[in-house]
């Protein structure tokens, strides 16, 4: 039961963190994105490059493990399909086989 806990508690932290840096590299390019730009090693040219590449591998990461969850979800979907009805979910337990003697 706690491990359930400590799992939605660190789920919530890393969507609060990709939130938070989704938001503020928007923000960031929203209040910056217009600015006089003065040459080659501009540093808020810099820091837009270095956000919209943080925020690309960002969607990358998302976007993979959308594709992986979303793989998982169609192979417990369509194996038993695939395999067909002979797999069995029949075991000693829901048989009520006695194992004690
Ligand atoms: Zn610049």
């Amino acid at each position: 039961m706690k491990t359930r806990a400590n799992n939605k508690i660190v789920a919530v932290i890393i969507c609060m963190s990709i939130l938070l840096t989704i938001f503020s590299a928007t923000g960031y390019a929203l209040l910056y994105g217009n600015h006089e730009c003065n040459g080659v090693h501009c540093t808020v040219c810099e820091h837009l490059n270095n956000l919209a590449n943080a925020t690309k591998a960002l969607g990358d990461g998302v976007g993979f493990f959308l594709a992986i969850l979303f793989i998982t979800a169609i192979f417990q979907k369509g194996l038993p399909k695939f395999i067909g009805e002979n797999l069995s979910v029949v075991s000693l337990i829901s048989l009520k086989v006695r194992m004690n003697n």
